[in-house]
């Protein structure tokens, strides 16, 4: 068996990332100005989950807080630089890691988003080890859903489709092309009621991953035999 994780809000608190990422730019940039603190680190995760490049992030902020095109400049050459520095992993992720490692298991990690950005967390949150692949939109030229770049992870470990896992937390992204190509696929989300045709699994925290992994060994070894 193998495994396929997506990075940010899989494995990666991004939101915990965020939110202390954005009060360390206010405290640097804009402690002295009228604008609340508050109000800002809001708008500064809100426009982050936004899909668009990090320029446009903020350039908006500084429309809407009216901050010099310097301050812009500068906060968004940090963020590039620091951001990794603020990220979180979520409780219990590297005990998983440890424990598919000594099952033997290959974990990859697939994520969307610029090389450099996304190595460097992987890196910050000590997860670099673990993997034997690590492909980045960025790198690779073409961004999840794209069939391509699940296609490349599989080649990369030179594995089947069907004896690996991907678990993500995008039902677009994720789980639909990764059920198209015949991955078993386990949905990261805290939704207990919806449970669309192409989500194998659920899981809403790390600490339950070593019961799904024993329903999905179980899975495996039925449909085999
Ligand atoms: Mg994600």
């Amino acid at each position: 068996m193998n495994v396929v994780f997506d990075l940010d809000d899989t494995i990666h608190d991004k939101s915990a990332s965020l939110e202390k990422c954005g009060g360390a730019l206010f405290e640097e940039y804009l402690s002295e100005t009228e604008i609340n603190r508050q109000t800002f680190v809001e708008s500064f995760v809100r426009e982050n989950y936004v899909i668009q490049a990090k320029v446009e992030v903020f350039r908006k902020l500084a429309l809407a807080y009216s901050f010099p095109e310097r301050v812009e400049t500068e906060m968004l050459d940090r963020f590039d630089n620091t951001f990794h520095q603020f990220s979180e992993r979520f409780d219990y992720v590297s005990e998983t890691f440890s424990f598919l490692r000594n099952e033997g298991v290959q974990i990859a990690c697939l994520t969307n988003g610029r090389d450099f950005f996304q190595r460097n967390k992987i890196s910050a949150l000590g997860l670099e080890e673990y993997f034997e692949v690590i492909i980045t939109s960025g790198e690779f030229g073409v961004k999840k859903p794209d069939q391509a770049i699940f296609k490349f992870v599989i080649d990369s470990l030179q594995v089947n489709a069907g004896s690996t896992v991907f678990v993500g937390d995008s039902l677009k992204a994720d789980m639909i092309p990764a059920k198209k190509l015949g991955l078993i696929t386990v949905w990261k989300t805290d939704d207990k009621t919806t449970n669309p045709e192409y989500v194998d699994f659920k899981l809403s925290h790390f600490r339950e991953f070593r019961k799904l992994w024993e329903a999905i060994s179980l899975g495996a070894a039925t449909s085999k035999s």
